[in-house]
């Protein structure tokens, strides 16, 4: 996590007023473990930050996501999620309900890079995809009943 100190000179470089409302959005997200979109962070932080509008998070969070300053992961079952966490690390996304879980394991720290051509591999995060806890419990949950109906067909 970057301290009020370091984003001010970061955006200060980016010849960009950190604003109340840009730390807010930061901090909010940077006490957050369960990687929230634009629209949960705005939900909790319009009571506090007031004239706060929806817009002005997404755009803050493409702004810190351009700058490095956050991780933005990609849920096919929900709009972008962020994180504010940027140390190597991984995701477990539940297909079903979109929850994301941090997934910390050396193992795939380790995993060998591939030599892309006319591209210079930085650094890697592997997003596994499944069902949380509570889907695949649910009974009547979509990804749990696609799976029996599944099994059936195939005898
Ligand atoms: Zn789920
Ligand atoms: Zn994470």
């Amino acid at each position: 996590m970057f301290s009020q100190s370091d984003l001010k000179e970061l955006f200060k470089r980016r010849r960009m007023p950190l604003t109340h409302q840009r730390l807010a959005v930061y901090g909010e997200l940077a006490c957050r473990r369960d990687h929230p979109g634009a629209e949960a962070l705005y939900d909790s932080l319009r009571r506090r930050v007031p004239g706060l509008a929806l817009a002005t998070v997404y755009k803050t969070l493409k702004t810190l996501h351009e700058m490095g300053l956050i991780i933005r992961i990609d849920s096919p079952a929900s709009q972008a999620r962020y994180d504010a966490d940027v140390a190597a690390h991984h995701h477990a996304v539940c297909t079903a309900c979109g929850r994301i879980a941090d997934v910390r394991d050396e193992r795939l720290d380790r995993l060998p890079r591939p030599a892309v051509r006319g591209f210079l591999v930085r650094s890697c995060s592997v997003n596994f995809r499944g069902l949380c806890a509570e889907c695949a419990k649910a009974p009547g949950s979509r990804a749990a009943s696609k799976s029996r109906n599944r099994r059936h067909h195939n005898g």
